[in-house]
């Protein structure tokens, strides 16, 4: 796949100008080195003419040629940028899907500093086939496209959400602590508690259970998932609607030494 870094280059109309530009001049150079090596011994009027030819055609056709391409160049690279951002989108509720997800948060695991924190939030709805049975599918969408922008109103830049599928999402916190991502999670949880959602005109309340790990230092997103999921079902075990986030060097099966 082509660097994210050229793509967006070629998607600018700088780059079609400059290719229009920088590509005609080459034809035009190449041209005129050409004719002045073939002609140049016949004599000072025919090598003008010659030139005055190597010039104007490559012009006349690199000009247009060029212009045209590097057009079409543009246009793919943004057709090739919207359809990666298809890939990588839940189509309902516009977080990314569970591939992106845990590929960013794994390259961003790999990438971070000795030292650094984070935190991992898994996000499931409370008894979700009862709003399907009792609303229909339509409004269990409907239910879920709500959760998902409870979860970003309560996010910051760099937070990254993504839907871990059916009606479960994940949640990567970097350069948090325990204590903010506890804090985080039931700013989440409040969230959807309060979001207004009446799909037979009456107000009916949403509600999620949030497991979470915090970490410091080197940490494999298996490790985390595993972990945040466990502290999930805890959470829904003692009742749902409720927020369980541990840390890692609390987990008793988590070998701090491996990475992702
Ligand atoms: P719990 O509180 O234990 O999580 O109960 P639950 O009912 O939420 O969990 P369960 O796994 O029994 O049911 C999940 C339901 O979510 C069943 C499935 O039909 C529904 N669901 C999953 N994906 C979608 C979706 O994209 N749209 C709709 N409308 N429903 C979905
Ligand atoms: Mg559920
Ligand atoms: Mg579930």
């Amino acid at each position: 796949m082509m660097p994210s870094k050229t793509l967006t280059a070629l998607q600018s109309w700088s780059s079609v100008g400059r290719w229009t530009l920088f590509g005609t001049m080459a034809c035009v150079v190449v041209s005129v080195v050409f004719n002045a090596v073939m002609f140049g011994d016949l004599g000072a009027t025919a090598l003008q003419r010659s030139i005055v030819s190597a010039i104007v055609l490559p012009i006349l056709l690199g000009l247009p040629l060029f212009f045209y391409m590097s057009l079409r160049v543009r246009g793919l690279a943004i057709t090739n940028r919207r359809l990666g951002l298809v890939a990588r989108t839940d189509s309902l509720t516009a977080c990314l899907n569970r591939g992106a997800f845990t590929g960013k948060v794994g390259t961003l695991l790999t990438q971070r500093a000795h030292g650094s924190s984070g935190a991992l939030l898994m996000i499931d709805a409370d008894n979700f086939k009862a709003i399907n049975d009792l609303f229909g599918h339509d409004a269990g969408d409907e239910a879920l496209t709500i959760i998902a922008r409870s979860i970003r109103t309560i996010l910051r830049a760099g937070d990254l959400v993504g839907r871990m599928g059916g009606e479960e999402f994940g949640v990567y916190l970097p350069d948090v602590d325990q204590h903010s991502a506890e804090a985080v999670a039931e700013r989440i949880r409040r969230s959807v508690n309060l979001a207004v959602f009446a799909p037979d005109g009456k107000q009916r309340s949403l509600s999620v259970s949030i497991g979470g790990v915090a970490f410091e230092g080197p940490a494999s997103f298996s490790d985390l998932f595993r972990i945040a999921d466990q502290r999930l079902y805890g959470a829904k075990q003692t009742g749902r609607n409720r927020v369980a986030v541990v840390h890692v060097a609390d987990h008793p099966f988590i070998d701090l030494k491996r990475t992702a």
